[in-house]
């Protein structure tokens, strides 16, 4: 499967310095900042500052210190927000692809969603 990256798709546009956001952690890999729409009291989105559509292609093709860089800022990003189930009260970790995904950023983006329950996973599709 080709990808094909749209740079000029808006988180390409943040990472480029030409919109702003609000940075919660910056690594040499990563950048998280909040929502902009946020749909919970904590919303933050993780992001590879390389250039990856989805997970899987982030997952299929990134180096190993990408890999390793993302997801450890994941992980720094729920101690920083103290939601970590271990200690805190918990959260829900999404990542959206594609059409069927509803995928409106075509830049790879975690969603982390804390400070609420958060609900069941899925609503169930109309038949
Ligand atoms: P998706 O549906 O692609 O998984 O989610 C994209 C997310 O990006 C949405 O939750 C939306 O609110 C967020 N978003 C879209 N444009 C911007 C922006 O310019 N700044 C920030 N911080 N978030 C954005």
């Amino acid at each position: 499967m080709a990808y094909t990256y749209d740079d000029q798709n808006i988180f390409a546009k943040i990472l480029r310095g030409e919109i702003p956001n609000t940075t919660v952690l910056e690594t040499d890999h990563s950048l998280a900042f909040r929502d902009i729409q946020a749909q919970a009291p904590e919303h933050v989105l993780v992001i590879p500052k390389g250039p990856y559509v989805t997970y899987d292609h982030f997952a299929n093709t990134a180096s190993d210190a990408e890999i390793v860089d993302y997801t450890r800022a994941i992980g720094k990003i729920c101690d920083m927000l103290g939601v970590s189930a271990d200690d805190g009260a918990g959260y829900r970790m999404i990542s959206n692809a594609g059409e069927h995904g509803v995928q409106e950023v075509p830049h790879l983006h975690v969603h982390i969603l804390a400070g609420r329950n958060i609900g069941r996973m899925i609503a169930r599709a109309a038949d």
